[in-house]
């Protein structure tokens, strides 16, 4: 066997070679170590590797499957966790120096059902400190490359997930978004990122950044592999009282062209602008032509409160954060300054624990809560983010899907906008909507026109958003679309 075995291997792939016995999950997952050791010195997009338990979980799957137990799709998948997702006995540090040499002492929900599917972890991703940020340049470990250019970032803030997947170092891997921290990411590898409605993936075992916002979603290589991960990791969770029930049947996997062929897209006017990468809007130009050869039908539509999205996230995060991140205290555990006395010891555990841009957050958060701000901060913003749910609510009265595209621009220079904050938050702009609304969204990159294949082009994706728990709709779009010639 050789590296490029590793190289279009898919889960669906996978699951094919290891029925038809071509390879073991052994060899595979063996594989991927052998490769990650070559290869992600370059990359840098683990944080931790997981040898030992990984092979020996693989080894155990397949003494299992040589007695005749049945293969799911998952089993002897290797797959990529972002830091913020904890598994039992690993480290988990959410890319902060606060939690360093700290190991997880319980699964996560999401971690629990793929251990049950027979899942192989190969190790933990790199990502932006706590999830904040848009490139994973504020991890306090080390700066992921884009592996398509590695002067350029991989987005964030589950970058690390995106470069595994886009650098074949896992097959697929799970990462976190509360504003587009799995969209924006797999737009600028060129993998397919899916953020779940709300409450369709257990947040248990997730390090909360901002708990209204936050969901677990797959990146893979494939819109396929991506449905069959999320039908996975989904569904009711007594640890998550936000969680609901999904059945998806039938239609996540195989979905029914006449089916797709009837769903409505809405183009908002608000998200076309000329604001956008020339080369962002051109390739949204041939996502509509192919997407209307398959007999979809388009509408322009208005999203009209889309202005107020970024402002009223930069307040209803922060105010989330701060409260959520109030536990790391270097006390109860993780990291741990000596200090004089009590009042000393928090100020230098939080002080030096927390990078600046987590600080800044945690600062602008307790700000926007103090009782004197309270109403004309955090309760307005609020009242704003039901406005922008409700432009959502409408729009989908009028058709089933919207497309966008994820980022106004692809994969930015390492450097770039490190020392700005405002025009890192603007990379945000068209995923942080479907947040604010607890919507399902997809990143799917757009297939290069072959007459382009001369140079080398950064990849860019296309984002598709669907109605509440209907994954289905937008998945199936994206598989036909995957499908296109
Ligand atoms: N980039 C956005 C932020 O910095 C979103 C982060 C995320 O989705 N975790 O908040």
């Amino acid at each position: 066997m050789s590296h490029s075995t590793l190289h279009d291997l898919t889960i669906k792939k996978f699951n094919n070679g290891l029925r038809q016995k071509e390879f073991s999950a052994f060899e595979i997952a063996k594989e991927f170590f052998d490769y990650i050791n070559q290869k992600d010195k370059e990359i840098n997009a683990y944080l931790f590797l997981a040898k030992d338990e990984a092979l020996a979980q693989a080894e155990k799957i397949d003494i299992a499957l040589a007695k005749g137990e049945e293969i799911g799709d998952l089993t002897g998948v290797p797959l990529a966790i972002k830091d913020n997702i904890l598994i039992e006995g690993q480290p988990v540090t959410a890319a902060s120096k606060i939690l360093e040499n700290y190991k997880a002492s319980y699964d996560a929900t999401v971690i629990a059902k793929l251990k049950n599917a027979g899942a192989v972890f190969l190790g933990k991703t790199n990502m932006d400190e706590f999830a904040m940020g848009s490139s994973t340049e504020n991890s306090v470990f080390q700066i992921t490359k884009n592996p398509h250019d590695h002067l350029r970032v991989p987005g964030g803030s589950s970058g690390g997930s995106a470069a595994a997947v886009a650098a074949n170092l896992a097959i697929a891997a799970l990462g976190s978004d509360t504003g587009g921290s799995i969209r924006q990411p797999a737009s600028f590898c060129g993998v397919v990122g899916l953020k779940p409605t709300y409450g369709a993936v257990s947040r248990h075992g997730l390090i909360a950044m901002a708990s209204s916002l936050d969901q677990i979603g797959p990146l893979t290589k494939t819109v396929e592999d991506a449905a069959i991960l999320f039908k996975t990791i989904s569904g009711l969770d007594n640890y998550d009282s936000t969680t609901a029930v999904t059945d998806y049947g039938d239609e996540l996997l195989n979905p029914k062209l006449e089916n797709i062929k009837k769903l409505k897209i809405g183009l908002p006017e608000e998200y076309f602008i000329s604001g956008l990468a020339p080369e962002v809007s051109k390739a949204m130009d041939s996502v509509i032509a192919r997407l209307k050869s398959l007999g979809i039908e388009f509408k322009e539509i208005s999203l009209p409160n889309t202005k107020y999205a970024l402002s009223c996230y930069y307040i209803i995060m922060p105010a989330e954060v701060s409260a959520n991140l109030a536990r790391f205290d270097g006390i109860r555990y993780g990291w741990r300054s000596d200090a004089e006395n009590l009042l000393d010891l928090y100020k230098k555990n939080r002080g030096n624990g927390f990078g600046k841009e987590v600080q800044r957050r945690i600062i602008l958060g307790t700000f926007v809560l103090s009782s004197g701000y309270y109403d004309a901060y955090y309760s307005k913003a609020q009242k704003v983010r039901r406005l922008i749910k409700e432009d959502f609510d409408r729009a989908f009265q009028k058709v089933d899907v919207i497309l966008t595209p994820v980022a106004p621009t692809p994969a930015f220079k390492i450097g770039e906008k490190s020392g700005d904050p405002l025009s890192m938050y603007l990379s945000d702009i068209f995923t942080i909507p479907v947040n604010l609304a607890g919507l399902p969204a997809v990143s799917i990159p757009v297939r290069q026109a072959t007459s382009d294949k001369r140079q080398v082009e950064l990849p860019i994706g296309f984002q598709l958003i669907g109605r509440h728990f209907r994954e289905a709709d937008i998945l199936g779009i994206g598989q036909y679309y995957e499908k296109l010639d």
